[in-house]
Formats: structure tokens, C-alpha cells, sequence
């Protein structure tokens, strides 16, 4: 028992809840499966360009506390996403907002988009959207929905809009006014030079050891601390006992280009169902990069199985009963707590994760106290 808290996975949940618990005095040791720390959030140097390896992360909240506590590892630019859609080889602005509107309807107002909107609402006859086809139309119009919405959806998750929740697109802004800004958060950026020099720093001075898989060799790990935060997958924890929870995964293609600007955006979204990639990052835009080569990468969306890796949960109604078993099942634990995207299977944000590994620290804390 030599450390008070064993962190299982040197993502942004495992570094946050190591930062804290080790400033308040107790001592940690961070394992990670991977040969490297940063979890999903990890960037690696090519030709000068920080590529987001398990695709691309853009920081935006509108919590302080959170933004404070980022800015203490990293200097953040000013970048704004603000992705381009293309339809069949026609480009659209994301999110949905009057440039939108006006490629799509050739209108200059925001009344005249409105009326376009709630016309084709009604046609579609909602009125208590009841999966995310119902939300998108109920929110853009099918026009949208078929062109930007319906087959890039059915790429990324695998599954007929129909079967899918209402939240994922209401993750989207709808404006009605000239603004090309993805995200409505007060704070936006990426950390200068990298997450994973971010994720170094909220390191710094904490055993890390990396390329050790936890449930290879649990009870070794679990005998040498007094407590385990879990940030693995929650069902691989308990071995699939009540079945395998549904994830989406991503395979990258990435490619280094002998030219300076190939698509001229960050990110560039592939709506039409044909094309087989849901999305073409060009890495060197984050940074405003002026390197003479630049790096792209493909993101073609799959079912997780064995040997992929799980990024997204599928939070449907299925997978969010049958996690309720294993959260049950996790409440029980003696002595382990789980926390982050795939230890809680819920599809969180940068900042949230990190909103939710302080909460745990100072439950810790506090709990000691008393
Ligand atoms: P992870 O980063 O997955 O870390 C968990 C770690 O645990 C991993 O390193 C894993 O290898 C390790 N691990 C698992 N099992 C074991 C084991 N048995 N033993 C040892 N180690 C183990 N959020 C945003 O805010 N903005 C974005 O733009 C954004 N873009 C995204 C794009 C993609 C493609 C994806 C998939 C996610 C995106 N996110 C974004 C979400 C963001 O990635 C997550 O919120 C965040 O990375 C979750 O951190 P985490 O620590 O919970 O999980
Ligand atoms: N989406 C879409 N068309 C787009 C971009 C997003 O239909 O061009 C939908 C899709 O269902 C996606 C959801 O909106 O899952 C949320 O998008 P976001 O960019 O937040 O996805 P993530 O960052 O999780 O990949």
C-alpha cells in the first residue's frame, strides 16, 4: 500500500484528479495503457504541427473556474472553429446560421429563414421531437437536415437518425444571425504547442508509468493503494458481465502533404452519405501554422470491437439501461471510484471532464477532513 491513490489512465479526468489530490498532500501514481500520457486530448509534433492524434479537440467553456485552471498549464490562442461543411463538392457554413441559411435558400433575412423553417416544421408535422431526425427537422427544416445533417449523422454514429437521441444535435447552435462560430462558450482555444505539454504540466512531479494495462494485472495495482480512480471503460472493468456497452471509434488516415494550405480550414465536415469519411482535419490551422508541408487526417467512423478504440458512447436508450446495471455494480466497489468519458459512459466535453474530476478531488478532500 504505498500510495494513497492509484489513477487508472493519464487522460484529462486521471491528470486533473492526480493534480489535485497530490497538491493536498497525498500520493499518487498515474498508470496508463498507451505509450504516452493525454489520453484522447494527445498531440504529437509532425513537420512542426501539432496533430491531434485521436482527432481534433478545440477547448471552449463557459465555466471560469475551468478556463482559470486550463490556463494554469497552458497558454491558450485565440482560434475559433468554424467548420465547413461540404455537400457533393458544395461548401456550407457550420454552425447553422445565415450564411447557411443564404446558400441554402438564396434568403438575406433572418424572417425570411424563419418562415423557410418553421414552414417545413410543420409540413413534417412535429411537435414533441422525439429522436434526433424529429429534433433536426424541428430545429432547421428537413432541407438541412438532408443536406448537412442526415448522412453525416448516419456516418458518425452508425445508426438510422430515427434511433438516435435528440441531445447529439442540440450540441449545435442554430442562429440567426452572421456568426460562423461552432461553439457558444464564453472561452475558446487550443493551448499553444500542444495538449500534451498541457497535460505534461498538470503532471509535473507525479510517478507516471506508462504502457501498463490495469485489468492485466488488477489486484497487483489494486494492493498497492488505498484507492483506484478508474477512467477505463466501465464495462471492461467488470468484464462485460452484463454485455458490451456500444461505442463508436474512429480510424485516422493520416498524411503528410508537400503543400502549405490544402483545404484552407481546420476542419472540413463531409455531409453527403457517399463519401466514405466524416471529416478532413487540417491539423497546422489550430495553431495558424505557416510551416511550408501540412498534415491531414481522414476520420472514418466504425462500431468500436476489440482492437478499436472506444471514443464516443452511444448514449441511446439500450446502452444508457445496460449502463445503469454497471453503475450500479460501480457504487459498490469498495474502494474504487470511475470518472471521465468512458468510466461514467457519457459523451463529455473537455471542460466538463475536467468540471467533474475537481468535484471528485474536493469530495476527497473533504471527506478526509471530516
Ligand atoms: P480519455 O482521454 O479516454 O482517457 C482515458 C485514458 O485511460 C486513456 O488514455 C486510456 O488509454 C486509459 N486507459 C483505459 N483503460 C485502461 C487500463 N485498463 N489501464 C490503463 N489505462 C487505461 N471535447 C471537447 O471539449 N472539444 C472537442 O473538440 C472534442 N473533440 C473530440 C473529438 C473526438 C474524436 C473525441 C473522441 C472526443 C472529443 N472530445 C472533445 C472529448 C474529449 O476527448 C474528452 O472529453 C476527454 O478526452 C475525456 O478525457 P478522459 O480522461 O475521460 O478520457
Ligand atoms: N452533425 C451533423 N452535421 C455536421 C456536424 C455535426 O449532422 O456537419 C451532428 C452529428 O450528429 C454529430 C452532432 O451533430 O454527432 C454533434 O456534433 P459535434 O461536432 O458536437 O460532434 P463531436 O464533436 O462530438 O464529433
Amino acid at each position: 500500500m504505498g500510495y494513497d491513490y492509484l489513477v487508472v489512465g493519464a487522460g484529462l479526468f486521471g491528470a486533473a484528479f492526480a493534480r489535485q489530490m497530490t497538491d493536498a498532500g497525498k500520493k499518487v501514481l498515474v498508470i496508463e495503457k498507451r505509450n504516452h500520457i493525454a489520453g484522447n486530448v494527445y498531440t504529437e509534433e509532425i513537420e512542426g504541427i501539432q496533430v491531434h492524434r485521436y482527432g481534433a479537440h478545440i477547448f471552449h467553456t463557459s465555466d471560469t473556474e475551468i478556463w482559470n485552471y486550463v490556463n494554469r498549464f497552458a497558454e491558450f490562442n485565440r482560434y475559433t472553429n468554424s467548420p465547413v461543411a461540404n455537400y457533393h463538392g458544395n461548401l456550407y457554413s457550420l454552425p447553422f446560421n445565415m450564411y447557411t441559411f443564404n446558400r441554402m435558400w438564396g434568403v438575406t433575412s433572418p424572417e425570411e429563414a424563419k418562415t423557410i423553417i418553421s414552414h417545413q416544421r410543420k409540413e413534417a408535422g412535429i411537435t414533441e421531437p422525439r429522436n434526433l431526425e424529429e429534433q433536426a427537422i424541428s430545429l432547421v427544416g428537413t432541407d438541412i437536415y438532408e443536406i448537412l445533417i442526415k448522412g453525416y449523422t448516419e456516418k458518425q454514429w452508425g445508426r438510422p437518425c430515427t434511433e438516435l437521441p435528440a441531445f447529439i444535435i442540440r450540441r449545435l447552435p442554430v442562429r440567426f444571425t452572421f456568426d460562423n462560430n461552432y461553439f457558444n462558450d464564453r472561452y475558446q482555444g487550443i493551448p499553444m504547442g500542444g495538449y500534451t505539454k498541457m497535460v505534461a504540466n498538470m503532471l509535473e512531479g507525479i510517478e507516471v508509468r506508462l504502457e501498463e494495462d490495469y485489468l492485466q494485472n488488477k489486484q497487483m495495482w489494486d494492493a498497492s493503494a488505498q484507492k483506484v480512480v478508474y477512467t477505463g471503460p466501465v464495462d471492461a472493468y467488470f468484464h462485460n458481465c452484463f454485455g458490451p456497452l456500444s461505442y463508436r471509434s474512429i480510424r485516422f488516415e493520416t498524411e503528410v502533404l508537400d503543400t502549405p494550405n490544402f483545404q484552407g480550414n481546420a476542419v472540413f465536415n463531409y455531409t453527403d452519405r457517399e463519401t466514405p469519411y466524416t471529416r478532413i482535419i487540417e491539423h497546422k490551422w489550430f495553431e495558424f501554422g505557416t510551416q511550408p508541408q501540412t498534415v491531414i487526417s481522414r476520420e472514418y467512423s466504425l462500431e468500436a470491437c476489440p482492437g478499436a478504440e472506444p471514443y464516443y458512447p452511444v448514449n441511446d436508450e439500450t446502452n444508457n439501461t445496460l449502463y445503469q446495471k454497471y453503475r450500479e455494480l460501480a457504487l459498490k466497489e469498495p474502494k474504487t471510484l470511475f470518472g471521465g468519458r468512458l468510466g461514467e459512459y457519457r459523451y463529455y466535453d473537455m471542460d466538463k471532464v475536467l468540471h467533474s474530476a475537481l468535484e471528485l478531488a474536493k469530495k476527497e478532500i473533504t471527506a478526509e477532513e471530516t
